[in-house]
């Protein structure tokens, strides 16, 4: 079994095929050995499914399929799937899929690789993809219990920053619709390679039983919550009049009629208050 936090380990599998780390795909490999063994543990996938992103050489896929039933993961890059090959060949649990995590059926392969079963997402997200890839997670219907990546330091403090604070915004918003958020611990940069410009942290999102939004207000919802923060500096009533093509004093009256003051800017909302303006402009739209 390979060491793949081994640097020179890591090096001689990449000279073999001449392989070239892809800044465009976000390929930083990790060489911390304590952090993917603790992801695989604090994802949740014990004795289950785990679904990864990302394998890269398949650092954190191997403690993975330590600890979960079954590994499946979806890697992009070709150029990794013989690699892949190579170093989990010790693992008869992991299957890799050649694909792109944002444009395949993941319901499909969930439906397919783990029927009638909810299982754990874990991977160290290409940062690129950081937030569509989670809203693909979280907007599908998936059976998932939970989330647990690694993304920029930044992006985790926005995630799981509270709704109606300063340091939240649309994605803020989002993702607490559908999940708990929790920021499990932090990753210098150093441990990584290459090494990226900014540290990283894990966070976990704990999927939501039921979501606060009903069904057929989601689009209204979601639609509002993407307005309202559309134009940080404008007011509330600004940002959703030019972000939803309706006219400022109509949206003003939604907004007062919620009991908000037309001052406001969208990072002061709850998610009650986001609920509430939702039915609002579902009336005036
Ligand atoms: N898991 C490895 C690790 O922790 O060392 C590699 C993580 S690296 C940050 C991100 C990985 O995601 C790379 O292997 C990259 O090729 C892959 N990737 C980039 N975009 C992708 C996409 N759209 N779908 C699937 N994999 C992608």
């Amino acid at each position: 079994m390979y060491n793949l936090t081994d640097v020179n380990v890591i090096k001689a599998i990449l000279a073999k095929d001449n392989f070239r780390f892809s800044k465009s795909l976000g390929q930083n490999f990790l060489i911390d050995p304590e952090v993917c063994p603790r992801m695989a543990y604090e994802c949740g996938a014990e004795g289950g499914g785990a679904l990864e992103i990302g394998p890269g050489i398949g650092v954190l896929t191997a403690e993975l399929a330590k600890v979960a039933e079954k590994v499946v993961s979806i890697e992009l890059d070709s150029r990794l799937i013989p690699l892949l090959d190579d170093t989990l060949r010790d693992f008869d649990n992991v299957k890799i899929i050649n694909d792109d995590a944002l444009k395949c059926d993941l319901k499909k392969i969930i439906e397919q690789e783990f029927p009638g079963e909810k299982i754990c997402v874990c991977a160290n997200l290409p940062y690129y993809i950081t937030t569509p890839i989670l809203m693909k997670l979280l907007e599908s219907g998936l059976p998932l219990k939970s989330i647990t990546v690694m993304v920029q330091k930044e992006a985790a403090q926005r995630i799981c920053a509270k709704v109606g604070s300063r340091d939240g915004g649309a994605v803020t918003v989002a993702v607490n619709c559908y999940a708990e958020t929790e920021m499990l611990f932090d990753v210098p940069r150093s441990s990584f390679m290459p090494s990226p410009k900014v540290d990283s942290c894990v966070i976990r999102l704990n999927i939501k039983d039921k979501k606060p939004v009903e069904s057929e207000n989601e689009e209204m919802f979601f639609a509002a919550v993407k307005a309202a923060f559309g134009q940080r500096r404008k007011t509330l009533v600004n940002s959703l009049s030019s972000g939803l093509g309706i006219p400022k004093d109509k949206i003003a009256g939604a907004v007062t009629a919620c009991g908000l003051d037309c001052n406001i800017r969208a990072e002061a909302l709850t998610m009650e208050d986001f609920i509430n303006l939702t039915a609002e402009l579902k009336a005036i739209s």
